[in-house]
């Protein structure tokens, strides 16, 4: 399966490749100049006290040849003619100052160039009477009056250094004094502390070396004329001068870097220089280069990790910029749709508030419609009753009219006590048109907000049938009541009386063809209710009737006599009042309505219902 990365990924990768490489280079360079400066610094000291070891050697003993030439015993011995070597005292004085001054040898040559005097003398070798005619030095000094010369000491096999001066009597010069300067001791040195120093002289022949297989060998190849030429000179004595298998010599600032085969492998050296320009020699350090390119290596792993670790500090930077820009974009969005949804919960609030408001003022406006239609339908009840009670009232009025003009003559007869009972009787029956009146004017007020107080049920009813007594009198139907108990109940009185009185009325409307009619209106107490039932002899409840009975607007009667609220209003009125209102047929009877309502608690007592009553 390939997988597919996109464009960014890869450029992103290439970069930090590119990023890591290039720093890993620069820090690879860095770190190896670092080193490189640490060992040139370092190679500088040693460089300058190598060189200082060969100069202080030097000149520790370069005045040596010239004490001696002034010696008037040096003198004594040159000047006896002919000179006999090995015979005179002068021996154990130059093997005595020799020793004093550390040098490696001191002779006295004769005019000839052979040597007279020694300060190895009592060694076995003794070089008394060996010639240093054909030496540089020996001519130089004769030439000159004094020379020095680096080269292989044919004795020793090892360069020395000779120093010579002419000893002369006036003009005369008698002989020639040499100081030899050995180098054995500061190459050993330099060889014990593995230190990879060499000297070479002008033809970059290696004369001095803290490696002893270079010595002799040269820095570069000569060239052939000039090999042959000096091969076999004063200085070199034969050695083949061949060159050393350097294989790189590259020149860095002041410094070059050598490599050199040897020893069964390439080494690589820093290799640093100075000259003594006064003897010709050129003294060079060879550094090797291993911790450099360890230290390269280093700086190199350090840069990649470092550029690996910024590049992983970036990435996750990045990363977490751009979490927090997602997270901040969230939440901005989270914000504009919280103010959103709030905008919209507003709105929708004002709406819900202009419609609550609304539905307020409808439900205001229908409980004052309904209260409206409360008062309309109990004074349409009382409107059917009216007649009758205009009639329940004039009888007593004209009986007090008779009884009050009766009651004006027995008075002028002087009949007190006759009077007295005709007073009796008219307030008899003001006390019954009072009575009625009383109810009427209660039944007729407005009474939706009345207080609910203790009553009980009967004294309702008996409230009730004051008003429609009369009325049922006139249509011949006999009301009969049968109280089984006080029924106590707690409810405002008028509006109870209201649905009793639309029982009544409905009862004597239904008995309106009834022979006989008769209305039976009991009162008990089941279950904690007071039950009032109102049965009748009429026609009783068809099956629709039974239905809709307490629908609004449904009716029987004829139009402009029954509304058909008179049963729903009841309803109502009961249902608010925690009770319940039902019909049915009573079987040989007519219609049966049953009203029932929660019966008030004893233990109030009947102080309250006494009050009413
Ligand atoms: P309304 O008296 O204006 O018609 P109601 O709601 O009081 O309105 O009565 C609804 C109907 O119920 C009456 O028209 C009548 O048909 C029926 N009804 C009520 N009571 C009786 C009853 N006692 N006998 C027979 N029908 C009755």
């Amino acid at each position: 399966m390939r997988l597919k990365m996109p464009l960014n990924t890869i450029v992103f990768t290439v970069a930090a490749m590119l990023v890591i490489a290039g720093t890993a280079a620069v820090c690879a360079i860095v770190w190896r100049n670092g080193e490189l400066a640490s060992l040139r610094e370092t190679g500088e000291h040693r460089l300058t006290f190598a060189t200082s070891q060969l100069q202080n050697e030097i000149s520790r003993q370069d005045y040596i040849h010239h004490i001696i030439a002034l010696d008037p015993d040096v003198k004594d011995v040159l000047a006896a003619s002919p000179a006999r070597p090995g015979s005179y005292p002068i021996h154990r004085k130059l093997a005595m100052i020799g020793a004093e001054a550390n040098t490696a040898a001191i002779y006295v040559l004769s005019r000839n160039g052979t040597v007279i005097a020694a300060s190895d003398d009592s060694s076995p070798v003794s070089v008394i009477g060996t010639s240093h005619l054909a030496r540089p030095y020996f001519l130089g000094a004769l030439t000159d009056g004094s020379s020095a010369f680096f080269g292989i000491d044919p004795a020793a096999g090892r360069t020395s250094y000779f120093l010579a001066e002419a000893v002369r009597d006036g003009e005369t010069i008698l002989g020639v004094t040499v100081v030899k300067i050995d180098f054995t001791a500061i190459e050993g040195t330099w060889e014990a502390a593995e230190e990879k120093i060499v000297v070479t002289d002008e033809n970059g022949v290696i004369l001095l070396s803290g490696i002893p297989a270079w010595r002799y060998r040269t820095l570069a190849p000569l060239p052939s004329p000039t090999k042959a030429e000096i091969i076999y000179s004063d200085r070199y004595l034969g050695e083949k001068l061949d060159p050393l298998a350097v294989t790189k010599n590259d020149k860095i600032g002041r410094d070059r870097m050598i490599s050199v085969d040897y020893a069964g492998g390439v080494s690589t050296y820093l290799m640093q220089s100075t000259q003594m320009f006064e003897h010709g020699l050129t003294v060079h350090r060879l550094v090797d280069t291993t911790s450099l390119i360890a230290t390269e290596r280093d700086g190199g792993i350090i840069g990649a990790t470092l550029a690996s670790l910024l590049l992983t500090l970036i990435l996750y930077l990045r990363q977490r910029q751009r979490a927090l820009s997602i997270a901040r974009q969230s939440q901005a969005e989270l914000r504009s749709a919280v103010a959103e949804r709030t905008r919209e919960l507003q709105v929708a609030n004002a709406t819900l508030q202009s419609e609550f408001d609304d539905h307020r003022r409808t439900e205001r406006e229908l409980r004052r419609i309904q209260s409206e239609l409360l008062q309309a339908s109990k004074m349409a009840a009382l409107g059917q009753t009216s007649a009758a009670l205009a009639h329940e009232i004039n009888q007593p009025l004209g009986a007090i009219a008779t009884y009050a003009a009766s009651a004006r003559l027995l008075d002028e007869r002087g009949e007190r006590a006759a009077v007295q009972t005709n007073l009796d009787a008219i307030s008899g029956l003001v006390d019954r048109i009072a009575r009625i009146t009383r109810n009427l004017k209660r039944f007729a007020r407005k009474s939706q907000d009345d207080p609910a107080v203790v009553f009980r049920l009967r004294e309702a009813v008996e409230r009730v049938l004051v008003l429609v007594g009369p009325q049922a009198r006139g249509a011949g139907i006999t009301v009969d009541t049968q109280f089984g108990a006080d029924a106590l109940i707690c409810a405002p009185p008028v509006p109870v009386e209201q649905v009793i009185l639309n029982l009544l009325q409905n009862a004597m409307d239904a008995l309106a063809d009834t022979p006989a009619p008769r209305i039976d209106v009991d009162i008990t107490e089941i279950d904690g209710q007071a039950i009032l039932s109102v049965v009748d002899n009429g026609p009783g409840l068809d099956g629709e009737a039974l239905e809709r009975l307490f629908e609004p607007f449904f009716t029987t009667k004829p139009a402009g006599i029954g509304l058909g609220l008179g049963l729903s209003i009841s309803h109502g009125i009961v249902e608010s009042l925690g009770g319940r209102l039902a019909a049915d047929n009573y079987p040989g009877r007519g219609a049966r309505l049953v009203l029932s309502l929660p019966l008030h608690d004893n233990s109030i007592g009947h102080r309250e219902a006494l009050a009413i009553a």
